[in-house]
């Protein structure tokens, strides 16, 4: 969520607001801003967040998981939701499914944080150490759109 300002009474109001709290005019999205919006997903390193727009970090996610060679699910823009899935490796029958959750934390400003679950198959009833595994590919997927972002 952004803050423009109103165009009538000039009052910082979401972007997300179809009308003005204060004065009731109806939300235009004329922002100068549109300038300043960012075309290229970066890495920070000192604050740990990715800059960009949610659009340019979910890309950022896909690609990284495409270096990888890893299966993506699907990508929502919206929910800045990434899910993939890897193959099958040591100790893990079925491979694992990961997601990457980006949260806008401010303006062109984005935090990831991964998730990871074993995929379970028939028969497969005790796997070894497979939460560590399942996670440690989650921040292999992240670890890999830092180094996409420097
Ligand atoms: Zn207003």
């Amino acid at each position: 969520m952004a803050l423009i300002n109103c165009t009538e009474c000039n009052r910082e109001i979401s972007d997300k607001a179809q009308t003005c709290p204060g004065c009731g005019a109806p939300v235009v999205f004329v922002s100068e801003e549109s300038t300043n919006t960012p075309t290229k997903a970066t890495y920070n390193r000192n604050t740990d967040t990715f800059s960009g727009t949610k659009l340019l970090i979910v890309k950022l996610a896909m690609k990284a998981i495409q270096e990888i060679g890893w299966k993506l699910d699907q990508a929502n823009e919206n929910l800045g939701l990434v899910t993939f899935q890897t193959g099958v490796t040591w100790g893990s029958w079925s491979g694992v499914s990961c997601s990457l959750n980006i949260e806008e934390i401010k303006e062109f400003e984005f935090r990831v944080t991964g998730t990871g679950k074993q995929n379970l198959s028939g028969g497969q009833l005790i796997a070894l150490n497979i939460g560590n595994e399942a996670q440690s590919k989650a921040r292999k997927a992240i670890d890999m759109m830092k180094e996409l972002g420097k």
